[in-house]
């Protein structure tokens, strides 16, 4: 279902006591602040989920997210995390396919497909993030190549699994640069994101799937960005690290 939200990308940001003091002041502040049919996901770095869930635990609105995970359930991939420690700590959403994991650590669509399979097949809700370069955008074939980014890492799904997926559209010149996508920008890509999904899953599904706009969203131009028809929420970067500046963009619907 369509829903509002707001997810802080915490990146590899804050420190245990740090990461603790920002979960409970949002908590706090949404308790208190917050309408009640927006939903707020926090995803600290993995060290910090397990603390930061005990903070998470009479807040209604506000759920736990990680910013990765492995393809793989379990066994010798040293370092990686799995989708059953996630669980077990409480995790309900994941990060996938961030730009940054995208183009440091080189996951292709295809590696992308096999982790939104395993975030689904074990009960989790995957933000699917795509967006495209800047030299993408000025050789005009952005919108191609976000398509594509859906094609070849969700559009295997059934439309039973598709359902639970959340996208969110990170245009790469926009992440962390202070240069946000116009309204207009953010609104005619997300239309046609959804006019891609209606084409592989039909208009119902297409019109219930929540797609999210990230890229230097402020408290400042969250509303205008919200207020598009086709902007369900916004996943957050610099902004998510300031309680205040985060729920004020939390505010904004
Ligand atoms: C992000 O990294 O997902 C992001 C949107 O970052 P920022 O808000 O800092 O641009």
């Amino acid at each position: 279902m369509r829903k509002n939200i707001v997810a802080g990308n915490w990146k590899m940001n804050k420190a245990l006591e740090e990461g603790n003091s920002l979960a409970s002041e949002i908590v706090n502040i949404v308790a208190n602040e917050v309408k009640d049919d927006t939903i707020v996901v926090l995803n600290p770095p993995y060290i910090h989920l397990s603390s930061v869930q005990h903070l998470l635990k009479d807040a209604k609105q506000v759920f736990l997210g990680a910013q990765n995970c492995n393809e793989n359930t379990s066994g010798a991939y040293t370092g990686e995390i799995s989708v059953d420690m996630l669980k077990s700590v409480g995790v309900e959403y994941v990060i996938l396919g961030h730009s940054e994991r995208r183009e440091y650590y080189k996951e292709s669509n295809e590696l992308l497909a096999k982790k939104v399979n395993t975030v689904l097949d074990n009960g989790l809700i995957p933000i699917f993030c795509c967006g495209e370069s800047l030299k993408i955008r000025e050789a005009g074939t952005h919108v191609d190549f976000v398509c594509n980014q859906l094609t070849d890492s969700l559009f295997h799904l059934s439309p039973e699994k598709f359902e639970k997926v959340v996208i969110a559209y990170e245009p790469i010149w926009a992440i962390g640069t202070g240069v946000t996508a116009s309204t207009d920008q953010a609104q005619e890509m997300h239309a046609e994101l959804r006019k891609h999904l209606a084409s592989k899953y039909g208009d119902t599904i297409a019109d219930e799937t929540t797609i999210l706009y990230g890229g230097s969203c402020k408290p400042d131009n969250a509303k205008e960005l919200f207020a598009n028809p086709d902007v369900d929420g916004g996943l957050i970067g610099g902004a998510s690290l300031k309680s205040r500046d985060f729920v004020e963009i939390v505010k904004s619907f």
